[in-house]
Formats: structure tokens, C-alpha cells, sequence
């Protein structure tokens, strides 16, 4: 089964909403008409209503960074599925290593966000991944392996076409340290055997596997030209036009 690239820009704290109106014109002018690479930006909740606005005419799927697991109600803070699905968003990120790391996500409760991401119409791209210390100790299958069982239990068969994982070792987020062309396409192999074992042949078959940690446009053709590799997470490269669509360039010729 083919799958279609999927580069995705994963902005996080970074760009007001005036500075993102500047990248989303200038992504929509490089990369937004084409149609063979799905692209998707991800900025902060404050610019997604104008980048809604912008990408509208456009080939580029909006994406959130976080979402709650909740409907609505009391929980100061927090933006819900509905008020995302509202502004047309795609995508949502869910258990990044950094909302791990800073905000205490666990595989139970990013589970409860995929399922409600799901149940309302929306893409998760559930992010997964081994810190050093677990590559270290020879733990990075065993990890990875968990964070796709607890994190996707009960995920809905029916519904697995609107699924996307990131493998994102987490000493590579930001540090400048690329995973190997082989490194990421032994993981990304394996986390597709456990979709298999999940949820069968056709649906691992199916299911995009992200790589992000570093990637940019110098390194992404290598990546992307793993068997497994189905796109890109891209973190830092995102905030500049040029080198964003330097990886969906690389993607394009892949
Ligand atoms: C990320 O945070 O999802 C990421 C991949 O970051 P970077 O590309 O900066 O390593």
C-alpha cells in the first residue's frame, strides 16, 4: 500500500500570531498547491483562528500542538476537540516528549486525548520515542513497543485510517543529533509490526510513521527514503519557509 508523505511543522511556543500570518503566506506560496506531499502546520492555539483563514484556499492542513481529553467544562486553560474541529484543524499533536517531560503526560493519559481526538473527527499524531538514557540501556524497542500498546488501547479499528505516529527519540528533539537512516527505520519497522499485531495487516499497512528529531532539509531525503519513514516532525526546521519546504522538497523527490 502507498502511503502519502505527510510533513508536518510542529512550531510549539514559538511565532505571535502576526509572525505566523509571514510563514503560513510564505509556506502557502512554496509548498501549498501541490498535492503529492500532505502538508501540515502546527502553531501555537493563539494564531490558529488567522491561520485558518490563511490556509483555507490552500493544499496545507492546519494542526494543533495539545488538546484536552475532556468535551468542556471546568478546566481552566485547556481547548477542547470541538473548539478545534471549529476552526477546521486537522491534525493535533499528542503526547509530545516536551508535554511528557514539563507537563506530566503519561501513555494512560495521552490514550484518553487520542480517543477523544478521534471520536471528534480529528487526525492524532501520536508521538513516541526513547530517551538516551533508554537507548543507553538497550530499551528503546521495549519502550517504544509500550507507548504504542497503552497509548492506542482501544483506539477504534474503523477509524485507523485517521491515525498518525511520530517516532521522535527524544535525544534527538532540538539537539542537532539525527537518529541513522537505519536507526529510525528499525524502530519505525517494529512499531509497524506491533500496529500489525493491533489492529492487522491492512491497518499497519496503512498507518503513517513520522520521524522527527532534527530534521531538516540536508539530512530529510535520506530518512524519507526509509521504507517506513512515511514523513516528517518537524520541530525547529519548521519556522523558517525555506527550510520547511526544503523537507517537503526532499519528500517530493523521495
Ligand atoms: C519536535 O519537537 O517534534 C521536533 C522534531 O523538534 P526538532 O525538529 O527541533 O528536533
Amino acid at each position: 500500500m502507498s502511503r502519502k508523505y505527510l510533513i508536518a511543522g510542529n512550531w510549539k511556543m514559538n511565532k505571535t500570531a502576526t509572525e505566523a500570518v509571514d510563514l503560513i503566506k510564505e509556506i502557502n506560496s512554496s509548498v501549498g498547491s501541490q498535492t503529492t506531499v500532505q502538508v501540515c502546520v502546527c502553531p501555537p492555539f493563539t494564531s490558529l483562528a488567522k491561520a485558518s483563514e490563511l490556509v483555507d484556499q490552500t493544499e496545507v492542513i492546519l494542526g494543533a500542538q495539545n488538546m484536552s481529553a475532556h468535551p468542556s467544562g471546568a478546566f481552566t486553560g485547556e481547548i477542547s476537540a470541538e473548539m478545534l474541529r471549529d476552526l477546521y484543524v486537522g491534525f493535533v499533536i499528542l503526547g509530545h516528549s516536551e508535554r511528557r517531560q514539563f507537563y506530566g503526560e503519561t501513555n494512560e493519559s495521552v490514550n484518553k486525548k487520542v480517543l477523544a481526538a478521534v471520536d471528534n473527527n480529528l487526525k492524532p499524531i501520536y508521538c513516541i520515542g526513547e530517551t538516551l538514557e533508554e537507548r543507553e540501556a538497550g530499551q528503546t524497542l521495549e519502550i517504544v513497543r509500550s507507548q504504542v500498546r497503552e497509548g492506542l488501547e482501544n483506539f477504534p479499528a474503523n477509524a485507523i485510517d485517521n491515525l498518525v505516529l511520530a517516532y521522535e527519540p527524544v535525544w534527538a528533539i532540538g539537539t542537532g543529533k539525527t537518529a541513522t537512516d537505519e536507526m529510525a527505520q528499525e524502530v519505525h519497522a517494529d512499531i509497524r509490526k506491533v500496529l500489525v499485531e493491533m489492529f492487522g495487516d491492512s491497518a499497519g499497512a496503512s498507518v503513517r510513521i513520522l520521524y522527527g528529531g532534527s530534521m531538516k532539509p540536508e539530512n530529510a531525503a535520506g530518512l524519507l527514503s526509509q521504507p517506513d519513514v512515511d514523513g516528517g516532525l518537524i520541530g525547529g526546521a519548521s519556522l523558517t519557509s525555506r527550510a520547511f519546504s526544503g523537507i517537503v522538497e526532499a519528500a517530493l523527490s523521495a
